[in-house]
């Protein structure tokens, strides 16, 4: 496969741009080559500026449910693009997005539009301190929860393959405010919660883990989450800026039928378009100014193309069946992949909630960030330009998902077990 152009594009990019890259984790340091640059997106499929044509699985790092450009939505945008692109003034549709968030998440009652999943997380934990009168934030080791200075703690995929322990730039102040913990360990939440009650403003968590490669929830594990914050007075925030429309319409609250204080989104509400939420509780939402005292503010916050994208999303994700559909093709892509694995004696963890999955390259099981650790990401580099190589583009990490969008065909899922087969048998032989 010719990558002449990328290459260059590469080499122009480092001159201009640190790293060449507009976030670190698509450098593709970690599995050991240069990023292809892409030049445009249809369906399922992504084109690199040399003309490859690759079935995608990074889907923008989830938004893109629906797969690439599709029709409703580039229309929609289009559509309002026609009547001017920002007025920093309230519109009509950023109530209907409000009303359909509200609609869709149980828990949510009221929601405040941001430009990033980052500013969802960091604006929540603000109002959580403000509502609490309390500092401290506890969140899981290996969960990412954006890259707002009090997260920087053990936090996830991008931080994890770059191989930085937190990062420079953030002071200690801050993160003596944070107590990260392990994910899925009973125990130490317990003991944590209770015993420093009296300081925890709130316990931040993916409810479904994807940062550190996808790690579902053990059973019980959301309930005791919710059980040990309500009796404490902490507020429980789900960053559901993943698994939110992703797993179901209503999120993973609504998959697993547990309602936190607060939810984070981003991603999919924003139908590829720079889009963040908060929301939860009526009487926490309502701390927020202007109602309130807790300050949080966006110059393009609620931006009319941003909303009209994302109500032109989330009308498709609602029609009756299309979850059902979307989990049914990739179960069977999942249990193929593993018997592939299994054929070919690679010792292999799949894990998947939904539509998105890990294959860790480990006998697991994989539960927390130390078992995900476990995994062979030598091996994953080879593995990834296996697959580059044949037309397949996955995340540039083991510790990523995978995500099928409603665009990816049973053909082209078919190819792609196909070309996942002979990379197998390779990577057995390396
Ligand atoms: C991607 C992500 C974020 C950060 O969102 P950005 O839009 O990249 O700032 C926060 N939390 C989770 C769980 C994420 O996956």
């Amino acid at each position: 496969m010719n990558t002449d152009k990328s290459k260059a594009f590469f080499e122009r990019a480092q001159k201009s741009i640190p790293g060449g890259v507009s976030s670190p984790v698509r450098a593709c340091k970690s599995v050991g080559c240069d990023p292809v640059f892409i030049e445009r997106a249809a369906g399922s499929k992504v084109y690199d500026v040399d003309g490859n044509e690759y079935i995608d699985f990074v889907c923008s790092w989830g938004p893109m449910i629906l797969g690439h450009a599709p029709a409703v939505v580039t229309e929609a945008i289009a559509e309002a693009m026609k009547k001017g692109t920002s007025f920093g003034a309230p519109t009509p549709l950023e109530v209907e997005l409000a009303e359909m968030v509200c609609d869709a998440m149980p828990s949510v009652e009221k929601v405040r539009f941001v430009s990033s999943g980052t500013e969802a997380t960091m604006s929540a934990i603000r109002l959580a301190r403000g509502y609490t009168k309390k500092n401290v934030v506890v969140k899981f080791d290996g969960c990412y929860h954006g890259h707002a200075d009090s997260f920087l703690v053990k936090a996830g995929s991008g931080v994890i393959t770059l191989g930085i322990p937190g990062s420079p730039g953030v002071p200690e102040d801050i993160v003596k405010n944070t107590i990260s913990i392990p994910y899925n360990n009973f125990e130490i939440l317990e003991k944590t919660l209770t015993e420093e009650a009296d300081t925890i403003a709130c316990l931040i968590m993916e409810p479904v883990a994807a940062n550190m490669g996808v790690i579902p929830p053990a059973p019980g594990f959301l309930e005791k989450a919710r059980e040990l914050t309500k009796a404490n007075n902490i507020v429980l925030i789900f960053d559901e800026v993943i698994t939110g429309f992703r797993l179901s319409l209503g999120g993973a609250q609504k998959k697993f039928n547990i309602m936190p204080d607060l939810t984070c989104m981003g991603k999919i509400i924003g139908g590829g378009l720079p889009v963040g939420a908060y929301g939860g509780r009526s009487d926490i939402m309502n701390m927020i100014a202007p109602n309130g005292p807790v300050y949080q503010a966006g110059t393009l916050s609620g931006n009319p193309l941003a909303m009209a994208a994302g109500i032109a999303t989330l009308k498709e994700l609602a029609k009756p069946g299309f979850y059902d559909e979307l989990d049914r093709k990739a179960a069977k892509f999942a249990s193929e992949l593993e018997a592939l694995a299994a054929k070919y004696s690679i010792p292999a963890t799949l894990n998947r909630a939904g539509s998105v999955m890990t294959t860790f390259f480990t006998d697991g099981p994989v539960t927390d960030f130390d078992s995900a650790m476990t995994s062979d990401a030598e091996r994953y580099g080879f593995f990834y330009r296996e697959m580059l190589d044949q037309g397949i583009y996955l995340a540039p990490s083991q510790f990523e998902g995978a995500f099928i969008s409603e665009a990816h065909s049973t053909e082209e899922l078919a190819k792609t077990l196909e070309k996942t087969e002979s990379s197998f048998r390779k990577v057995s032989q390396s």
